[in-house]
């Protein structure tokens, strides 16, 4: 099994697929081969794993600059299916998957399964969103892969998930860990359904980071076992990496994903263990490969074999980002993105504070702002519509909607340099 693998022999399968993924990049990507040539490298420099550090790094805004398709390495014919995921300026980033790659991905999904102690005799329901977001299709091609059965119920809709769950006897639960993870525990045990007529055992919960209190939580109010799923859009989605039954870090499939550690700052290696941000090179992806994409996630890396037996690459919980990015409620929230909405409202002055805080497992999300004082108005009915007509545009940029507080003017603490717009009082890391 590759996931026991002896790391020499990992490193040799990680060598020869890098030669061959930055041949594949180099040959038919000109964003690739335009990358290297300005650092003077060709594939010939790439030799084993360990040139890897003469790559150059990928960033997000790289795939914005070549929306929609300027980073794919394959020709549309053999590109099968396209993903996106929310950006900071409206524009998605988007994916593209060929045949093989959607089968990989499928792979990797089941081995997270597998890890949890999942079998084809179990249910799963996918509790995901369905859709452009990778969540939804990524985990049900997991299931359909161990042969499990799916049951393909996306988000939303809290009663009947429940319904169904009961109904169908779902095993495997996959969400979110804090809207939707918690919101369906919170409606089983209001509803007159008892937790016993349920047969849920294992949750894969990801998407956004979680701590383990909330597993303990979690673990308590659905009598599961609660594994971590990680992934990012980028690379393939949920899958690349899960938890096994020892719950001492998340295992990464580094056979397709290959992960360093680097300090964010002077982008140089850290020693294993470490901290600092997260990239990851695809060895494997045809459609869209990556090279040394920084995913902004800080975290440390483990290479000491498990008690699982195995030898894949163990990280640790996501601490934090590296960028300004909330996750809310499972929605990736940029402050430029309520920055941009609010600068596009003539009422309101240019000023802004994002609080988010966790109430009854539930992210609360406020955004205060100023009304320019030519505005104001006794009638209650004019605040409220104002107010209203921020929050649905914000919804309509952002995904979700914010309790708006208009505040005094000037009342929002101005700061030299770069300024201090959001207040999260979640503790999530
Ligand atoms: P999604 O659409 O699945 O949220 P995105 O590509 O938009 O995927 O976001 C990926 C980011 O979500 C990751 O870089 C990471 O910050 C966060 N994330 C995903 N899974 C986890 C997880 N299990 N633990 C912590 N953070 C996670
Ligand atoms: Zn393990």
């Amino acid at each position: 099994m590759i996931e026991t693998m002896s790391r020499e022999d990992m490193q040799k399968l990680q060598s020869h697929r890098l030669k061959r993924i930055v041949e594949h990049a180099y040959h038919n990507s000109t964003f690739y081969r335009r990358k290297m040539q300005e650092m003077d490298v060709t594939p010939d420099d790439i030799q084993s794993i360990d040139d890897i550090v003469k790559l150059p790094f990928t960033v997000k805004q790289d795939l914005r600059d070549n929306y929609p398709f300027g980073l794919m390495a394959s020709p549309m014919s053999e590109i099968v299916r396209l993903h996106a995921s929310s950006g900071t300026t409206g524009k998605p980033i988007v994916v593209g998957y060929t045949r093989k790659d959607l089968s990989v991905w499928a792979e990797v999904v089941a081995r997270c399964l597998y890890a949890y102690g999942a079998t084809k005799n179990d249910i799963a329901q996918v509790s995901y969103g369905y859709g452009l977001f990778t969540g939804g299709l990524g985990a049900h091609s997991g299931v359909e892969a161990i042969g499990g059965t799916v049951i393909p119920m996306s988000s939303g809709n809290t009663e009947k998930q429940i319904q169904l769950m009961h109904d169908f006897g779902a095993n495997i639960l996959c969400c979110t860990p804090s809207y939707d993870a918690l919101f369906l525990a919170e409606t089983i045990h209001a509803s007159d359904i008892p937790l016993e007529e349920f047969k849920l055992r294992i949750g894969a919960f990801g998407a956004e980071p979680w701590t383990d209190n909330m597993r303990r939580e979690l673990e308590e109010k659905l009598n599961i076992k609660a594994y971590d799923i990680y992934g990012l859009t980028e690379i393939c989605g949920p899958g690349v990496g899960g938890e096994c039954e020892c719950q001492n870090g998340t295992h990464l499939w580094e056979d397709h994903f290959f992960p360093e550690i680097v300090d964010p700052v002077t982008l140089k290696p850290v020693a294993p263990g470490e901290q600092g941000e997260l990239v990851f090179t695809t060895l494997t992806k045809e459609g869209m490969p990556m090279l040394r994409y920084r995913t902004r996630d800080l975290t440390s890396l483990h290479y000491e074999k498990c008690r699982c037996g195995r030898t894949a690459v163990r990280m640790s919980r996501i601490l934090g980002r590296s960028d300004d990015m909330l996750i809310i409620r499972g929605v990736n929230v940029f402050p430029s993105q309520v920055e941009s909405v609010i600068l596009e409202l003539p009422e309101f002055e240019p000023h802004y504070f994002i609080v988010v805080d966790r109430v009854n497992n539930t992210d609360t999300f406020q955004v205060q702002v100023e009304l320019r004082s030519e505005y104001y108005s006794d009638e209650m009915n004019k605040m409220l519509a104002l107010k209203k007509k921020i929050a649905g545009r914000m919804q309509s940029v952002i995904g979700i909607q914010p309790e708006i507080k208009i505040v005094e003017p000037r009342s929002i603490e101005r700061s030299m340099g770069k300024a201090k717009h959001v207040q999260d009082n979640r503790k999530l890391y």
